[in-house]
Formats: C-alpha cells, structure tokens, sequence
C-alpha cells in the first residue's frame, strides 16, 4: 500500500509587481522550512508607500521587475526555531538587508549600507501569506498596540531617523516641507516628542489639515508668502532645521531659502534625479546639508513611542484593502489626489 506524503502546506497568496503598472495576486510556492536564523512569517497587515508607487509607474531606479511588494510589514511569526519565544505573536520586519561589510556598515550606519538590498524593493517583499525572513529583522509588537498602529513602525522609523539626523532640539523651529505619511510623521515626531515648533506645508489643502491635526502651523503654497509667514512668526530668524520631504526640484531650491542661518536641512524626498540647490546660501548661512536614508536602531523606540500614542492611525490611514485587490489599492495612489495617504494591504 502506498502512503500519500503529507500536505504540502500552502505558502498562500502574494502580490506581485509583473511589471510596471501590471500587479498579479497569485499562489506562492510553498515557503521552505526555515532554517537556522531565520523565520517563517505571515503578512497581518502591510502599508504602501511612495516607493511602492514609483515601482508601480515604473520611475524607481531601484526597483527590478517581476518583484514581490511589501516593505512596511505587520506579520504573524509561524515559525522561528532560533526564537521560540516569538512564535505565535505579531512583529514588525526591517526591510533592510545591508551587506555588513562596508564602510557604512562597519561605522554602524548599515541604513546607507553601499550595498543595500531592500525587500520588495531589490529582493522579495512580504505582501504574502509566507515570507522568510531573518529572526534578526523581527520586533515584537506590545500587545497594547494595534495592528493598524503596528503597520506605521516602518514609515515611522524612517521619519524617526530624519529627525535624529536634524538633531531638534524643544523650542527649535522647523519646517517641514510635504505633508505626505513621511512629512506628517517628523511633524508628529518634532511636535510630539522632540518639542519644536513645526510649520508644514504641502500643496494638497487637506492634507496640510491632518498636519494641522497633528500640531503643525500651516505655511502659504506661495514661495514668497511662505518666506514671510515664517520670518514673522520667528523674528526674522527662520527655521532651525528644514525637512525635505517631496522629492520636488522646487521645494527642495527653497529649502535654502527658509533655513537660517547656522541651521540644517534634511532631505528625506527622493528627486528624480540630481537637483540644483542654491550653494551660495548653504555657504553664506554655514548650512549643515543632510541626507536622510532609511533608518538604523530605529525599531525598539519608534515601538515604544507607538505603545506611548504618540501617532493615531485613524488621522494616516485613510484606505484598507485585502490583499486580492493590491491592483486597485496601487491604482488609487497612481490616480492621487482621492484623499489617500496611507493605503493598507490586509492578509
Ligand atoms: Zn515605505
Ligand atoms: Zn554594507
């Protein structure tokens, strides 16, 4: 008599960018058994971003097609036999995967690492009912904290790094320039938890109300209007440190325009490409100008600020969406403008 071999168990459905503008939800072969430091994790629930978005028009230099999204990840933990004890609950992954070995890497800043890979940016993503993961990308999510504000880890690690490269000091003035997830997350961090006085902008009336909501000043669109506001409101001094925050040629030249003197920028936006920035005032003014990249450390205090409230996901999240129509929830943000600002994937 012939014994059937035991089930296969099924590694689920995934969402995969074919090409641009092309997204397939489809079975997944079935995940290997994971091995030593790894995990095995299940998508709860996943956020999408821009980055997502330029993958999706096909505008990312970094991005490789056909490509399993998801970057921002809530998962339940299935199987990691390095830590048990995180078998059973819900984590928030790293999406990163630096190489280790450069000199970012070897500095402790492997969130520039030379070689960075990026899930569902250069590797596989986990918009999936099965991902293998490192154990060593996994954070454990408090209990007391939602899932909906669990999914926000990962943007706000981002932000938080942002914000730690442009070391705010309470009572410093900073402007923050685009009020999408990002810019509306370092305004909730600088109000929040930094203790600055934050003016955003953005050229979308309704979103520059959520950063209102979150303790931001609005600024006028206009350049010149948007100059004297913030002179007035500062005697004259302008703002400590500026966030870039677009990505837009614009607003990234008036960056330099709204920065005082001995202040900082911070440019967390991607350009499309290089872009022209005013260096006469960067040297008239001694302006520290920063990148910002990813994030390093960032997960256990961006958890405890989630577990703290620091962010209410009801004023981000504005669109939930199960995982069969992926397709839709990329088309939403192709299409702008709908009052979408962060989409949600459910498993
Ligand atoms: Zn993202
Ligand atoms: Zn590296």
């Amino acid at each position: 008599m012939e014994i059937a071999p035991p089930p296969v168990p099924s590694a689920g459905r995934r969402v995969v960018l074919d090409r641009p503008g092309v997204v397939a939800v489809r079975d997944a072969d079935a995940a290997p058994p994971p091995g030593s430091g790894q995990a095995l994790v299940r998508l709860r629930l996943g956020g999408i971003c821009g980055s997502d978005l330029s993958a999706f028009r096909g505008t990312s230099p970094l991005v490789s097609y056909p490509r399993v999204l998801g970057h921002e990840l809530l998962v339940d933990v299935a199987r990691c036999p390095d830590r048990p004890d995180l078998e059973g609950r819900r984590a928030v992954v790293s999406p990163l995967l630096p190489c280790g070995a450069c000199r970012a890497c070897r500095r402790g800043r492997s969130n520039c690492c030379a070689d960075l890979r990026v899930m569902g940016v250069h590797t596989d993503g986990g918009l999936a009912g099965a991902t293998l993961v490192a154990a060593s990308q996994l954070h454990a999510v408090p209990d007391g904290v939602s899932d909906e504000t669990a999914v926000l880890a990962e943007p706000l690690t981002v932000a938080y790094h942002a914000v730690q490269r442009g070391a705010v000091d309470a009572g410093q003035v900073a402007v923050v320039l685009g009020a999408g997830a990002i810019g509306l997350l370092v305004a909730r961090l600088l109000v929040g938890a930094r203790g600055a006085r934050v003016w955003a902008t953005d050229v979308d009336p309704w979103r520059l109300q959520v950063a209102e909501r979150m303790g931001a000043h609005p600024l006028p669109g206009d350049p010149a209007a948007m100059l004297r506001t913030l002179a007035d409101a500062t005697r004259g001094e302008l703002a400590d440190v500026v966030f870039e925050a677009t990505g837009h040629p614009a607003c990234t030249r008036l960056a330099t325009d709204l920065v005082g003197h001995a202040g900082r920028i911070v440019l967390i936006g991607w350009n499309r490409g290089p872009t022209e920035v005013d260096t006469v005032a960067l040297m008239r003014k001694e302006v520290d100008l920063l990148g910002s990249r990813n994030s390093v450390d960032a997960f256990p205090p961006v958890l405890r600020l989630l577990e703290g409230g620091l962010v209410d996901p009801g004023a981000l999240i504005t669109h939930r969406f199960p995982m069969e129509e992926a397709g839709a929830a990329l088309r939403l943000l192709d299409a702008g403008g709908g009052r979408a600002l962060k989409v949600l994937i459910g498993a």
